[in-house]
C-alpha cells in the first residue's frame, strides 16, 4: 500500500491504473477509521481492481463552533487498518495541498440541502460536494463507496454526479452498529461512559419507529412524536431534528409511503449525533 500526500503524486499513480485498464474503488474518508469506513474499504476491494482512500478533515464542510480543531486524526493507526484490508493507495494531503489553489469556486446542490443537517449545519452540503468534485477529479473512479449513516450526504452526492455527469458510480453500504446498537461514528470519542449510554436513545428510538411500523402505523406525526417522547426522557440529549421523510427526494411524508427515510440528529453533552433507518412502507 502506497500513501501519497501530495495531487501530483497522486495524479501519477492514477495515470498508471488507467493506463493497465483497471477499475477504481474510492472510499472518502475524514480519517480516524473505524469498521463503518473499513466495510466501504473492503466492499471496494472485492469489487474493484484498485483501491483509493482519501484521508482528509475538509475544513469547508465545518461551521464556525463546529469541532474541526478537535477532530480526532490518527494517520499511522488508519494507515495500518486500511493496509490489513487491502487498500492499495492511501492520499492523505494537507488542507495547504487540497486548496493550493485558493477557494474561489464551490459546487453546490439545491433543494436537497435545505433540509435536515443542511438546515441545521448551513453550508456543510457546499464543503462537501466542492471536496468531492475535486477528489473525483483527481481520483477518477469507476465505483465510490459511501455509508448510509450519512443518507442525505449519499442523496445530495447521487444527485450531483447526475446533475453534473460525473462518470462514475455511488455505491451505498448499509450503517455498521455496535452490539448495543450505536452506530459507529468518529466522534462517538467525544463521549464520556454516561454520554456513551445516553446515545443509544438514537438508535432505540428507530427501533421503536420500526415496530410501530411494522403494527401498521403510517402517520408520520405520530411516529415522530412518540420518538421525540423517547428521546425527551434521556436527560443528556437535546434533540436537533427527527423526521420521517421520502428517501430519494427527502420530501416530508406526511402519510408514509415507499422508501422512507427515519432521520434523526440528536445533541449528547456537546456532540452531536445522527443516524437514521430507511425502510419500505407498502401501501
Ligand atoms: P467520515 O469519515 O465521517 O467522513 O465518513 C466517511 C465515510 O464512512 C462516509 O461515507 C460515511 O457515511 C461512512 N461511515 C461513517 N460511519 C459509518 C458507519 N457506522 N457505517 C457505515 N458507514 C459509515
Amino acid at each position: 500500500m502506497k500513501i501519497v500526500t501530495t495531487k501530483q503524486e497522486l495524479r501519477a499513480a492514477i495515470r498508471g491504473v488507467k493506463r493497465a485498464e483497471k477499475t477504481i474503488g474510492f472510499v472518502p474518508t475524514m480519517g480516524f477509521l473505524h469498521q463503518g469506513h473499513l466495510s466501504l474499504v473492503k466492499k471496494a476491494r472485492a469489487t474493484t481492481d484498485f483501491v483509493v482512500v482519501s484521508i482528509f478533515v475538509n475544513p469547508l464542510q465545518f461551521g464556525v463552533g463546529e469541532d474541526y480543531d478537535e477532530y480526532p486524526r490518527d494517520l499511522n493507526r488508519d494507515s495500518s487498518l486500511l493496509a490489513e484490508v487491502g487498500a492499495d493507495l492511501v492520499f492523505a494531503p494537507s488542507v495547504e495541498e487540497m486548496y493550493a489553489s485558493g477557494n474561489s469556486t464551490q459546487v453546490e446542490v439545491l433543494g436537497l440541502t435545505d433540509v435536515l443537517c443542511g438546515a441545521s449545519r448551513p453550508g456543510h452540503f457546499k464543503g462537501v460536494t466542492t471536496v468531492v468534485s475535486k477528489l473525483f477529479n483527481l481520483v477518477q473512479p469507476d465505483f465510490a463507496f459511501f455509508g448510509q449513516k450519512d443518507a442525505q450526504q449519499v442523496a445530495v452526492l447521487k444527485k450531483m454526479v447526475r446533475d453534473l455527469d460525473f462518470p462514475l458510480e455511488i455505491v451505498a453500504l448499509p450503517i455498521v452498529r455496535e452490539e448495543d446498537g450505536l452506530a459507529l461514528s468518529s466522534r462517538n470519542k467525544y463521549l464520556n461512559p454516561a454520554e456513551r449510554q445516553s446515545a443509544l436513545v438514537l438508535s432505540q428510538a428507530l427501533k421503536l419507529a420500526e415496530k410501530l411500523i411494522s403494527a401498521g402505523e403510517k402517520n408520520a406525526e405520530k411516529i415522530c412524536q412518540k420518538m421525540v417522547q423517547l428521546i425527551e426522557n434521556q436527560p443528556l440529549a437535546v434533540i436537533d431534528y427527527v423526521e420521517l421523510r421520502s428517501a430519494d427526494s427527502l420530501e416530508l411524508l406526511p402519510e408514509l409511503q415507499g422508501q422512507v427515510l427515519i432521520a434523526l440528529a440528536v445533541k449528547i453533552g456537546k456532540t452531536r449525533l445522527i443516524d437514521n433507518l430507511q425502510l419500505e412502507v407498502k401501501s
